[in-house]
């Protein structure tokens, strides 16, 4: 039996875990992502995917990936840069600069290696990385992972990440990085005044739009056309398909030296098979859809104002949040864990989320909202909430 001579410490520190009510587990799903969702044989009502636009089981998608299966075959056997990279690939770069508005894009495997490659590829000893204490773990790891030195200021703080940019004046080279939609409160970046302080101080600036791209802006391109930046004052951005798309992979989009620089030195680009063209082809059907199923942005919103509404009624904490990402803050960790399966027992399924993934005191339901749910589902989550928070 392969067992480590500390494993008695494993044993201990995991069964601490579940007495505090933080032990992580797997659940087996049979069947498709989606609102109507089976886990380890049971049928819930979901509100906790990322599958904001309901696309993961879109006829035009499957279609996509099936056609490119039967051409293209499954596994890329290869890393982008051998042979891994495949016309639906090149296809795919090219669709997500148009669509960005930016020179280039790249193309990763997933999104917890766009954002350790972005940091990692662009930054080196000397150089600094200034953090929002709230950015995704991706992005916190690729800041570990660089040699360059690492700040973190206060979430949203645009007074505190300029007293970091203050302090940092006599670096050459500093990069602000930040969540453009944060994952764990659904509140957004003030882009813009990020990018007024970055130009004042001469940084560059990677948002990571992982939740905003397909969801936010008029034609689903995310935080830039929130926010209306303009052409020439664009950060660099990271956007992922896991999540509004509803394929996988992930993106980082920029001008040409910097995708050129990340070709060459982002090592969780260099150093990993490229993802089955398949799931290019797939996603390059998905791309139309965003851009045409405007509906489905707007019912997505629709959901979110009911929500909302109800909630507040309800008298629950709810966050600044007008994105798919509406937590319910309920504080103490047990609490949530109760509240949680009580939804369970109902055949609801919402996240409950406690540190270390979100700050000690704030353990919090979050639920997340799909274009595929219906005013229905959301009167029923709004009802079982009620019920359950009146005992
Ligand atoms: C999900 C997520 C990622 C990671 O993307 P994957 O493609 O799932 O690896 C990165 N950043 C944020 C903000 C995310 O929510």
């Amino acid at each position: 039996m392969a067992t480590l001579p500390w494993s008695e410490q494993l044993a201990n520190a995991l069964s601490e875990r579940k007495t505090r009510g933080r032990y992580r587990q797997q659940r087996v799903r049979s069947g498709q992502q989606g609102v109507d969702i089976t886990l380890d044989g049971q049928r819930f009502l979901s509100f906790c995917s990322n599958d904001y636009l309901g696309l993961a089981n879109h006829p035009a998608l499957k279609k996509a990936f099936i056609d490119s299966v039967e051409r293209d075959g499954v596994g890329s056997g290869a890393a982008h840069l051998l042979t891994g990279h495949s016309c639906y690939h090149d296809q795919l770069e090219q669709a997500l600069a148009d669509f960005t508005g930016h020179q280039r894009a790249l193309l990763f495997s997933s999104g917890y290696q766009a954002n350790l490659g972005v940091i990692d590829g662009l930054m080196a000893r000397d150089d600094v990385i200034i953090q929002d204490k709230l950015n995704h773990a991706s992005l916190l790891d690729g800041g570990r992972l660089s040699p360059a030195k690492q700040l973190r200021y206060q979430h949203n703080d645009m007074t505190a990440l300029a007293r970091r940019l203050t302090s940092t004046q006599s670096v050459e080279r500093k990069l602000i990085v930040s969540d453009a939609v944060f994952s764990m409160d659904g509140d957004i970046a003030p882009l813009a005044d990020i990018m007024d302080l970055a130009n004042t101080y001469q940084a560059g600036v990677v948002i990571d739009d992982a939740h905003g791209f397909g969801v936010l802006g008029q034609t689903g391109r995310g935080s830039i056309e929130h926010w209306q930046l303009s052409a020439d004052n664009l950060p660099i951005v990271v956007g992922t398909f896991g999540k509004a798309f509803g394929t996988a992979g992930a993106f980082v989009a920029a001008d040409n030296d910097v995708i050129e620089t990340l070709i060459q030195q982002a090592r969780s680009y260099v150093y990993t098979t490229a993802q089955p063209a398949a799931v290019a082809a797939a996603t390059l059907a998905s791309l139309k859809l965003v851009q045409t199923e405007t509906w489905r942005r707007d019912t997505l919103q629709a959901l979110i104002a009911q929500f909302r509404q109800g909630a507040e009624q309800l008298g629950l904490e709810l966050m600044q949040s007008f994105t798919a990402i509406q937590p319910v803050v309920i504080g103490d960790d047990q609490k949530a864990i109760q509240i949680g399966k009580a939804l369970e027992q109902k055949g609801l399924l919402v996240g409950v989320i406690r540190p270390p993934t979100v700050p000690e005191g704030s353990a919090r339901l979050r639920i997340t909202l799909s274009a595929n749910h219906t005013q229905q589902h959301v009167v029923q989550l709004l009802d079982a909430l009620e019920q359950i928070l009146a005992h």
